[in-house]
């Protein structure tokens, strides 16, 4: 065996699991390079196809007019994304931030958005105002109206009950999570995507489809921009930053609605020509040539989590081999002490702050304490392994990231280990 797990204290029980459960699971492991050969020859190409030089990893400061850096990372990313247009600034401050600027743009008072994968993310309820008390700038305060078609089985779009809505009302924007994000639910795949865009086409084919693309990007070889969504977005601190990039957000689509963006972000007449990038060019480059392995790396580290976890009894989902598209894995541990002991483990195994144990704590904006562990370089970045979860039945850990797959894999031996010890 290799001597990595005895320097690592981790016990050869939990070793022999992880060697066994790699040797089971080799073809999907193959099936994840596989995608991730074909999205690095994307991401290449596109660097290619827009030439990118030296000269194109410097920097601005100020206003930031003429940024030419900033100028090519948009470039390479509506070439990746197969879009008119691509916005990607690190004056986004989050995932969230990207998203409800696109919703902002898009949704003026009296209009109307429809959600058809559910309900959205967490901290965009309070963006869109499904709150108890709507925060005075919610779209719901300024007159947007909001209406939502839940998965069937939580897995499927209701495509009949979608149609159906869409040819009887007057809908503006249409909004779809592809990524379970913190929910237990099937990530959407691109072929889901494709059929219900397709659906929704026949009975309206001007209503704005947009994508939240967080967590989602090079799980598989397309992206929603692909099959006819008009607009996306994501985060920079998750995949398509590739751990490089330090902050920000990218909007990709079509170029009116890009540009609604733009001056969302900054503001009408400013648009998309300010946006200093402060040094951070070569960062969002390079994260980005680094995006397809780095996504890689973190779905084999999923796979492994979810094989082992399973072989020891404890519930995960997606299965083993369901297909993929997000990084996300859920596990839900029999009991309390368990899923505490499994993130402290991985915290303890993280290059950052793996001195500090997390304890579960009142988190603003929840009903139940939550545990989290994130020893990264980048704060809060989730494409770095991460893991967490509220402290309530059934006791849900959602684990994602791992910038290499040997840290990851030697994390999740180590909190296996840690949630299994005797005290
Ligand atoms: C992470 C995420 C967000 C929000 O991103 P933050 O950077 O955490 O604000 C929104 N939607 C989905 C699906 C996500 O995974």
């Amino acid at each position: 065996m290799n001597q990595a797990y005895s320097l690592f204290n981790i016990s050869d029980k939990i070793a022999t699991l992880a060697e066994t459960c790699e040797q089971e699971v080799e073809n999907l492991y193959q099936e994840a390079e596989q995608i991730a050969l074909y999205n690095q020859a994307k991401v290449l190409k596109a660097f290619q196809e827009n030439k990118v030089s030296q000269a194109h990893l410097g920097q601005t400061t100020g206003y930031g007019y003429g940024d030419i850096g900033r100028e090519a990372i948009e470039k390479i990313f509506a070439s990746i994304f197969h879009t008119e247009d691509a916005l990607v600034r690190i004056q986004f401050v989050s995932g969230t931030h990207t998203i409800a600027t696109v919703l902002q743009a898009m949704l003026l008072p009296g209009d109307e958005m429809l959600a058809i994968s559910g309900r959205p993310y967490d901290t965009l309820c309070d963006v869109i105002g499904l709150t108890e008390k709507p925060d005075p700038l919610s779209l719901k305060s300024y007159g947007v109206s909001y209406h939502q078609i839940d998965l069937i089985d939580k897995e499927r779009f209701d495509i009949e009950k979608i149609v159906e809505y869409v040819k009887n009302h007057t809908v503006k924007m249409i909004h779809i999570q592809r990524s379970r994000g913190y929910e237990i639910r099937k990530a959407l795949y691109i072929s889901d995507i494709q059929e219900v865009i397709q659906a929704i086409r026949q009975v309206d084919p001007n209503v704005i489809i947009m994508v939240d693309n967080c967590y989602g990007e090079f799980t598989e070889t397309k992206e929603p921009t692909e099959v006819g969504a008009d607009i996306m977005c994501g985060s920079l601190i998750k995949n398509m930053g590739g751990g490089l990039a330090h902050m920000g957000g990218y909007v990709v689509g079509r170029s009116d609605l890009v540009a609604l963006c733009a001056n969302k972000l900054t503001c009408p007449g400013v648009g998309r020509e300010g946006g200093a990038t402060l040094g951070q060019n070569r960062n969002i480059m390079q994260g980005i040539f680094m995006a397809p392995s780095v996504v890689k790396n973190a779905i084999q580290a999923a796979v492994l989590s979810a094989a082992m976890l399973e072989k020891l009894g404890v519930a995960i989902y997606p299965a083993v081999w369901d297909k993929r598209s997000d990084i996300v894995q859920t596990i839900q541990f029999p009991n309390a002490e368990q899923q505490i002991r499994f993130v402290q483990g991985i915290q303890s195994a993280s290059p950052i702050d793996s001195n500090v144990t997390p304890y579960p704590w009142d988190m603003p904006g929840y009903e139940d304490q939550v545990i989290m562990a994130a020893g990264t370089f980048v704060e809060g970045a989730t494409i770095e392994l991460s893991a967490d979860g509220p402290v309530r039945e059934p006791y849900t850990v959602y684990i994602q990231g791992g910038l290499t797959y040997e840290s990851a894999k030697l994390a999740i031996c180590k909190a296996i280990d840690n949630m299994i010890s005797e005290e």
